[in-house]
């Protein structure tokens, strides 16, 4: 009867006090309007909760990642925004002060990447006269950072023609396959051996178009055979942005940093999906390495 006890006891330790495998999640923003309702101890709180041991942060503006990375300077890493308010997320393109601030904040040594950059058919300009972005791509090269760019077209080709002209630059192609099928992300994978893909919101709530995987949350097999034959590839991030209707709010303030265990108890649920060692590599390697981490952070 002790013995039973005993068993009985271990089997039910809750779910949250066990420990979760150690993620980096590669798709953070934190902003103004976030700032509101997390603080940065609070959103360092968070990241503890679901065991983040690496976050990129995106700040808007810039300067608030930098904030965060003031709570955990090991934990946070910092990439550059060109957002300063609403609406620059189609604006930055075509503002030639786009390049120069990055410049300045890549070598003020504190940040450590670029992005995210939307580039949206309809608001964006052709590839041929995307004079900033193709600057940007330059100059991330130059510093040797990643560049995160979010695209939304019917086709691959803006990307493919990207990442073949800049072949020197890391391209994390956010979101990618949310308004793809699986066969043009691998069209464009097998290109381009310069490009990640980023699985920040490809979740439940966002680009439901396109899932990830069914509604009970099993792998689509073509996603699965998709991230099986890219293993060191693809990284997964929250994006955490709430409610999820708008792409920009302003007037109220974003409590996406609360909604993080719900983000990653979904993607934590298809990773398991996943042979072990590839879950860990896009849960947490592919990004550790690709950020220059290894020696700071363990992904066992
Ligand atoms: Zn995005």
């Amino acid at each position: 009867m002790r013995r039973f006890m005993l068993i009985s006891c271990l089997l039910c330790v809750p779910i949250g006090l066990r420990a979760q495998p150690p993620v980096v999640d590669m798709h953070l923003h934190y902003k103004w309007t976030q700032q509101d309702v997390t603080s940065p101890a609070d959103a360092i709180a968070v990241l503890d909760e679901e065991n983040v041991v690496l976050g990129v942060v995106i700040g808007t503006p810039a300067e608030l990642a930098l904030a965060l990375q003031s709570r955990a300077p090991d934990r946070i890493v910092p990439i550059f925004s060109p957002y300063r308010e609403g609406g620059d997320w189609h604006r930055w393109a075509y503002d030639e002060t786009t390049v120069t601030r990055a410049r300045t904040a890549l070598a003020s040594g504190q940040y450590h990447g670029i992005g995210e950059l939307h580039v949206i058919g309809g608001f964006a300009p052709t590839l041929e006269k995307a004079v900033v972005l193709q600057q940007l791509l330059a100059l991330a090269a130059g510093f040797d950072v990643p560049i995160m760019i979010h695209t939304e077209f019917s086709r691959a080709d803006f990307m493919l023609k990207l990442c073949q002209q800049f072949p020197q630059t890391r391209i994390i192609w956010a979101h990618s396959g949310a308004l793809l099928p699986p066969a043009a992300v691998d069209r464009v994978l097998a290109h381009c051996g310069n490009v990640w893909g980023g699985l920040g919101a490809r979740d439940p709530w966002r680009f439901v178009d396109n899932p990830l995987t069914t509604a009970d949350g099993i792998l689509l097999p073509e996603w699965k055979a998709l991230l099986l034959k890219y293993p060191s590839r693809f990284m997964v991030g929250s994006d955490p942005v709430w409610p999820v209707d708008q792409l920009d709010r302003w007037d109220e303030a974003d409590s996406g940093w609360q909604q993080l265990g719900r983000f990653w108890t979904f993607h934590r649920g298809w990773l398991a999906q996943l042979p072990q060692a590839v879950a860990r590599q896009i849960a947490c390697r592919n990004a550790v390495a690709l950020f220059g981490r290894s020696q700071q952070v363990k992904c066992d």
